[in-house]
């Protein structure tokens, strides 16, 4: 379908473009000598183009870069800028706190943070929060909490998973349908599978299969998979996950980080999912380092209860700066002002707009590709029907397929996260905006199929 000799020549004419728009973007990363892997976080090397753009400056859905050129920002910090960049409500509450009343980081809590748990009480059902300033370190926590809840070692994932650099969760199906360590694991403590378990999305019978050893302290996934693709669950799948967890005595954790994108109270509110735990990070502080968990009524009284359980010292849950005054003013504003009902209407009536015509774009041009909707994101991958778990996504990666796309849209000022062929709408995404993206993407597929 794809002639690859035309792709590697288009793939040639881009970077050469890239690097001619970019030259001060260039000199910088050329220059960066003293950062590990030179950039300041070793992921930032994940670059179709050779070479990371530098920010110059980012508001609402546009972002700047060091060379002047704008961009329509379609990655949004991969969820972490969900509610656009420096919206006016964060930005006024995170000076209020920094010019007027001070106190950045202090060890004593502010009455904001009462008031985003009552939030997301509202929003996502579960009782008592606590916070974090990472989804990773929400995930940790709440992994330790529900071990010694329960008593039990282990912790379920779905293959090809992503809940942040959680030891845990780096566990795949391998080709025996059991677990091992997912491919590029860096330093792993010890072998994944004396922590975790695994099963494939969508596999009510593998996932059984992994909880009949009685070893599963929780199962901790995304409602959707966001992370290798948009993988959706089939009608009936998460009735059925709550139904066997409870019959095999393991809690379910859901990670709603990126799959917020759902609506105000993520897949858990719109799907009317009853987990026990609840985890969110990223874009619930509008940029500031913000993250949280919560837990059932009961749950939370339970821990509490225990006197063998140190959550007040150095038991292994908390860090210092977590719940500070200025990351729960973030997450305040941005869910009382900028990620509310009325926003979430927008973001994903922009996204539908996405979605059906890059559906368009494919069905005129007969490609072989498919794209997934999930509230205000959208997915395609390059292979039809969509992918059902995420072996099977994983396995329909193309890399200098999306390399190209990647580049190509960059050069015509359209910005997606490195990661994914993934778009993501903020508050401030207009439908002209929307097109602006699809006019690019079309003009792309046309020139990979040639005349
Ligand atoms: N959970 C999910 C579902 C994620 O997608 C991510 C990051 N992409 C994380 C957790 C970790 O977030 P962070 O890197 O901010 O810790």
């Amino acid at each position: 379908m794809i002639d690859r000799d035309r792709l590697a020549r288009l793939h040639q004419r881009e970077l050469a473009t890239f690097a001619e728009r970019n030259p001060k973007s260039a000199s910088a990363y050329e220059n960066a000598t003293h950062l590990f892997g030179k950039v300041p976080m070793t992921w930032m090397n994940k670059k179709a183009g050779g070479f990371p753009l530098y920010l110059a400056t980012a508001r609402g859905n546009r972002v700047t870069d060091l060379d002047g050129h704008e961009y329509l920002d379609f990655a949004l910090g991969d969820t972490g800028a969900m509610a656009g960049h420096s919206p006016a409500a964060v930005v006024d509450a995170i000076g209020r706190r920094v010019y007027e009343q001070g106190g950045l980081t202090t060890m004593l809590p502010t009455e904001d943070a009462e008031w985003v748990g009552a939030e997301l009480t509202r929003r996502f059902g579960v009782d008592r929060w606590s916070f974090a300033l990472t989804a990773t370190d929400a995930n940790r926590w709440a992994i330790r909490l529900v071990r010694a809840l329960t008593d039990r070692p282990k912790i379920l994932f779905h293959s090809y998973c992503y809940h942040g650099s959680v030891d845990e969760s780096l566990i795949v199906v391998g080709p025996d349908g059991e677990g091992m360590s997912r491919p590029g694991n860096v330093g792993a403590p010890v072998d994944v599978t004396e922590t975790s378990r695994v099963a494939e999305f969508n596999d009510l019978d593998g996932l059984e299969r992994q909880l009949k050893h009685g070893d599963v302290a929780a199962v901790l996934i995304e409602p959707a998979l966001t992370n290798i693709g948009i993988v959706l669950p089939d009608p009936g799948y998460h009735d059925g996950v709550r139904e066997l967890t409870r019959r095999y005595g393991a809690l379910l954790i859901i990670d709603e980080t990126h799959t917020f994108s759902v609506g105000p109270g993520g897949a858990t509110q719109a799907w009317g999912l009853d987990p026990d735990v609840v985890v969110i990070g990223k874009a619930i502080g509008g940029g500031i380092p913000s993250g949280a968990y919560g837990l059932s009524t009961e749950l939370a009284d339970r821990a509490l209860g225990r006197t063998d359980l140190d959550l007040v010292d150095m038991g292994g849950v908390g860090g210092t700066l977590a719940g500070s005054p200025l990351s729960v003013a973030a997450m305040r504003a941005t869910l009382e002002q900028v990620l509310t009902d009325a926003a979430f209407e927008q973001m994903i009536a922009a996204a539908t707009l996405y979605t059906e015509g890059i559906q368009r774009i494919f069905d005129e041009r007969d490609l072989p590709w498919s794209i997934n909707q999930l509230g205000a994101r959208a997915e395609y991958r390059f292979v039809k029907p969509y992918p059902r778990n995420g072996t099977e996504s994983n396995a329909a990666a193309d890399g200098d397929l999306e390399d190209f796309l990647h580049l190509y849209l960059a050069n015509r000022g359209i910005l997606l996260t490195p990661f994914h062929n993934m778009a993501l709408m903020s508050p401030e995404t207009s439908a002209e905006d929307v097109q602006a993206h699809l006019d690019v993407f079309e003009q792309a597929t046309a020139e990979l199929l040639g005349p």
